[in-house]
């Protein structure tokens, strides 16, 4: 199955909640969620009710939208996520807040996790010093994220800065302005993760 590339507003319309995936865009009345509050298509205003499966399933959706992961990937992480200790939801939630486009837009690098994943494609991130360009590559405890050297200097990369400069990282990633650079301190526990994604829909869902 190919990416998605539609508008991404209409994931946010088919979910009914923002997913905040256009950076700026998303916190102005140009939002089209604001303005178009249902889902697209022809029916869209004529939502149904769910059945147990649907809200299961429209969870699922929404946690993968947010993290711009596709289904195949989504179901190994869950796996992933089965074999790990401790509650299979809450794993899932710290394998994909561990992804490297998700920890570059934590850092506040980006405006969304699509910008993200497309500056960590362009090689402009590094992870202990070496170069990675993949967007789903984890990182682990203890691992530094940083610009590369020859990326800090083009216009993205100073006004991201600046984006960086104001946004509060989470207390597991430890940012330096100065460096570009981020640690991770801890891995990320559920109260650490801002998303409204009730993670035990999911498991219920994959559990049938
Ligand atoms: Fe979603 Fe952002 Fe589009 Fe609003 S502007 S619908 S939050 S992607």
């Amino acid at each position: 199955m190919a990416r998605y590339t539609d508008a991404s507003c209409r994931l946010c319309r088919r979910e009914g909640e923002k997913l905040f995936l256009k950076g700026e865009r998303c916190t102005t009345n140009k939002c089209s969620i604001t303005r178009r509050a249902y889902a697209p298509g022809h029916h869209g205003q004529n939502r149904k009710k769910l059945s147990e499966y649907g809200i299961q399933l429209r969870e699922k959706q929404k946690a993968r939208r947010y993290y711009g992961v596709l289904e195949s990937q989504f179901r190994k992480y869950f796996d992933m996520a089965v074999k790990k200790k401790g509650i299979t939801g809450e794993n899932l939630l710290q394998i994909l807040e561990l992804r490297l486009d998700n920890v570059v837009y934590r850092m506040g690098l980006a405006a969304s996790r699509p910008e993200a994943r497309q500056l960590v494609r362009h090689g402009h991130f590094t992870v202990n010093g070496k170069k990675v360009n993949i967007p789903s590559y984890l990182v682990k405890l203890g691992d530094v994220v940083a610009v590369r050297e020859k990326s800090k200097g083009t216009t993205k990369m100073k006004d991201n800065k600046e984006l960086a400069a104001v946004k509060p990282s989470p207390k597991w990633i430890e940012y330096d302005a100065e460096e570009m650079s981020a640690k991770v301190v801890a891995l990320p526990l559920r109260e650490d993760i801002d998303l409204p994604i009730k993670e035990s829909l999911i498991v219920e869902l994959y559990s049938k």
